[in-house]
């Protein structure tokens, strides 16, 4: 400790020992020294080790997000580097799997596009080290300006398309990983202002959507298609909220309109496990895709109307998200597909969300699953116990579904 403290006193401005203590700050994610350093470094933080290594590629291989951010901060160049395999910050991040690193970057401008010496992309190697949400975490990426752009009136318009205080949240909104349609419709639950206006939401995606189709050899047909999914999502669950809203409380009617929306699409089919209306409202989705000769709706077609076929849920969510479904043995909330969802279902401890909200969502299609689970074989000497603690645990849940 003291001899670092040295060292930083003694530094020069070029000093080889100062630029040694950050690197080791980092290699121990020492933030008070990094601070330390940093804040004794007046020029320029874009040094580099003996490697060709950045400071920042050294913060972002570590998958610190706060020392990326103090760095992005102090003017960090997120596309410079003298690596021998040129790697970017943006490879370091996604090697280390840090979604939050990469969106740092990624928001200070990172090129998600850039190879390293064997030609491959930070997405790419993220995926060959299996950090699958960073894979879809950098796919997913638009820089807020694409949206922005919206704000400025086009031609002989005189208001624009979109308002500037819409920007952020609908950033946000188009920047999520998860497109399972039950969390974007939680996700617009927490952003009422998307859904107040979604009009102007729903629009503004559909001419990214266009926008994504007309790059020439730019052309990203996975995002066209991802902005129309969401465009189509926002404008379904408007509706649902415009008939839904006679009169009475505004707040208790946005609280309605996910689950009217979930109980419809989570509604088991006949056999008591596919989700047939999902289906079928995902499937109308793919069909108003506009962009019929492209590549990708050929291909969702295609394993839609394959001999048996997986859900629609599963090929949009490949489509958009890489070639992940909701299929790996990691688990999801049952309710929205949320990844390593915190907490289980009290009772039965067979099904697993992501907070009470999720399971109140649930609940009508899990009870009976829930019940049989709890109802099966009870042996005669514990039976009473067994008993007590299911009413209790009942009670319980009667009071979370009305909590
Ligand atoms: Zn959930
Ligand atoms: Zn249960």
């Amino acid at each position: 400790m003291s001899s670092k403290k040295v060292n930083m006193q003694a530094k020069s401005e070029e000093s080889p020992a100062s630029e040694k203590t950050i690197f080791e700050a980092i290699a121990t994610n020492d933030l008070d020294e990094f601070k330390n350093i940093l804040g004794q470094h007046k020029d320029s933080v874009d040094f580099f080790d003996e490697n060709g290594m950045s400071v920042l590629q050294h913060a972002a291989y570590k998958g610190n997000k706060d020392m990326v951010q103090l760095l992005l901060d102090r003017g960090a160049d997120v596309n410079s580097g003298k690596h021998e395999y040129n790697y970017t910050a943006l490879h370091f991040g996604a090697l280390a799997g840090s979604s939050e690193v990469c969106k740092l970057l990624l928001d200070a401008g990172a090129k998600p596009t850039a190879t390293n010496s064997v030609g491959r992309t930070a997405s790419q190697m993220a995926a060959f080290v299996g950090n699958h949400h960073t894979v879809a975490t950098i796919n997913n990426f638009i820089p807020r300006s694409e949206i922005a752009f919206y704000t400025i009136p086009q031609g002989q318009q005189t208001e624009p398309y979109l308002p500037f205080f819409l920007v952020d949240p609908l950033h946000k909104f188009v920047l999520g990983v998860n497109i399972h349609p039950v969390r974007l419709a939680l996700n617009l639950q927490n952003s009422p202002i998307l859904l107040d206006n979604a009009d102007k939401a729903s629009k503004v995606l559909e001419l990214l959507s266009k926008k994504e189709m007309t790059r020439g050899t730019e052309t990203n047909e996975v995002m066209s298609f991802k902005y129309h999914y969401l465009s189509y999502i926002i404008r379904e669950i408007h509706n649902i909220r415009d008939k839904q809203r006679p009169s009475g409380k505004k707040e208790e009617k946005k609280y309605d309109v996910v689950e009217v929306f979930s109980k419809k699409l989570l509604k088991p089919g006949k056999d008591g496990v596919s989700l047939d209306l999902m289906d079928s409202f995902l499937k109308d989705c793919v069909r108003e895709f506009p962009y019929r000769e492209c590549t990708t709706f050929h291909q969702m077609v295609a394993s839609l109307t394959s001999k048996d076929p997986p859900s629609a849920l599963s090929i949009i969510n490949c489509t958009i998200n890489g070639q992940r479904g909701f299929v790996d043995a990691i688990p999801y909330c049952s309710t929205c597909g949320e990844e390593k969802p915190a907490k289980k279902c009290s009772k039965c401890r067979s099904v697993q969300y992501c907070d009470r909200e999720c399971q109140r969502l649930h609940w009508f299609v899990h009870k009976k699953a829930c019940n049989r689970e709890a109802s099966a074989p009870v042996t005669t000497s514990n039976s009473s116990t067994r008993i007590i603690d299911t009413n209790e645990l009942s009670s319980e849940l009667q009071n979370l579904i009305a909590g």
